[in-house]
């Protein structure tokens, strides 16, 4: 049984600094240790890696248009090699004069 204030792990948004601090269940770390900047950032799992994937809806709605032109790209192509491959064939003319020993 957890008796008094839970501790929390927080990150410095100024300085990205982790530390962890007692605080009440839904309170806030005041300041950072290091850089004594204000309002640090709650860490909810510890675990995780230390990057963190900005995906926005703009850089996803980006990402969509690409891919639908590789698509459409890929689509074009695969109908163009088709195409070539349905074109006759050119004959072979057998018709290589063989010179007489006439001379
Ligand atoms: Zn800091």
């Amino acid at each position: 049984m957890v008796s008094g204030m839970p501790i929390y792990e927080f990150r410095c948004r100024a300085c990205g600094s982790r530390f962890e601090e007692l605080v009440p269940v839904d309170g806030r770390a005041d300041r950072c240790p290091e850089c004594g900047a204000e309002a640090p950032e709650r860490v909810f799992s510890p675990h995780a890696p230390a990057f963190h994937v900005a995906r926005t809806p703009h850089a996803m709605r980006k990402q969509e248009r690409k891919n639908a032109k590789l698509r459409d790209w890929t689509k074009a192509r695969f109908k163009e090699a088709r195409g070539r491959g349905r074109e006759p064939r050119a004959r072979a003319s057998g018709a290589s004069g063989s010179a007489g020993g006439d001379g």
